[in-house]
């Protein structure tokens, strides 16, 4: 039987050292992070989660504002308030809320934010670096992941990871860092043979938006399972990507949902909005 990794507890640890760092930085050099959040139109998730950030934000001291604009904003308005918080030195961190709407090309505004402010680290420029290895702002989802990899001791070094998914903000970036702590690195999509796949991880990492897509049969015994999946049923509840009831007898850690990555997200945007307020 598996071990629950409690993402809450976690998330909670990550928000206390944050808190103790603004604390720090507010003693030796005057300032605490700010973080400006951008929310286009009504979308109910968006609403939810924007909330949820502005409440972690003054958990942890931060300055916090939301910005929320109607969905009939053009793109030029859009990319002129973005502008604007670019150019104040009282934000250090910018996160606009996705999805925009269908009308704005969200490549075009993710891209003008400045990469130093990319507390999502979806910029271009962020995401070269976690290509090449180098530091930068990195996504807040896979970045939790590790950060619960290491809290329950496992270390990904010459371990065979497998990612399912290949999205920009979670399967790519999840990959790469999986990668730079020197597991053996497979990133699955639709054309991947999964059950085969999945059978050789010893680290599984799903990130694929399908409830209970991974059969707890194809998981290998002792794997370590990570579910990013966050799938709202007809019932209201939510449901992973992996099909926990099953995987929970294979598994040796395995992180429920909800209650397990969904809180690191948040958390480790604090992390980030602290990493751009100190320049680091
Ligand atoms: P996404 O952009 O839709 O990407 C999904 C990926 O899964 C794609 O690469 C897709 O493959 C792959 N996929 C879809 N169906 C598949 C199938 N039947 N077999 C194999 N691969 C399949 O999704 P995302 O933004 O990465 O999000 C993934 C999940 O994580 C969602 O449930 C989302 O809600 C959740 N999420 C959670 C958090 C959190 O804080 N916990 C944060 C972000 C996302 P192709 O590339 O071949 O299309």
């Amino acid at each position: 039987m598996a071990q629950l990794i409690d993402g809450k507890a976690i998330a909670a640890r990550v928000r206390a050292e944050v808190k103790a760092e603004v604390e720090k930085l507010q003693a030796e050099r005057g300032f605490v992070p700010g973080l400006a959040v951008v929310r286009v139109g009504e979308d109910p998730a968006s609403k939810v989660y924007v909330t949820g950030k502005k409440k972690a934000a003054a958990e942890v001291g931060f300055n916090s504002w939301e910005h929320h604009v109607d969905a009939s904003i053009t793109q030029d308005e859009l990319l002129a308030l973005v502008g604007r918080l670019n150019d104040d030195p009282a934000v250090h961190g910018i996160l606009v809320q996705l999805p925009l709407p269908k009308h704005i090309d969200a490549e075009r505004v993710i891209s003008a934010v400045k990469p130093e402010k990319d507390v999502d680290g979806f910029h271009p420029t962020n995401a070269g670096k976690l290509s090449l290895g180098k530091p930068g702002l990195v996504p807040c989802t896979p970045w939790g992941v590790m950060r619960m990899l290491e809290e329950v001791g496992v270390s990904p070094e010459g371990k065979r990871a497998v990612v399912v998914g290949r999205s920009n903000i979670v399967g790519k970036p999840m990959a790469l860092m999986l990668l730079q702590a020197n597991a053996t690195v497979t990133v699955c999509h639709r054309k991947s043979d999964l059950p085969f796949e999945v059978g050789m991880a010893d680290i599984l990492v799903a990130a694929v938006g399908v409830p209970e897509l991974i059969k707890g049969e194809w998981i290998k015994p002792g794997a370590v399972v990570i579910d990013v999946g966050m799938n709202r049923m007809p019932d209201g509840k939510l449901k992973g990507d992996v099909e926990f009831a099953a995987a929970k007898d294979r598994a040796s850690f395995i992180t429920p949902v909800p209650g397990g990555v969904g809180p690191m997200t948040i958390a480790m945007l604090m992390r980030n909005t602290l990493k751009a307020a100190k320049g680091e």
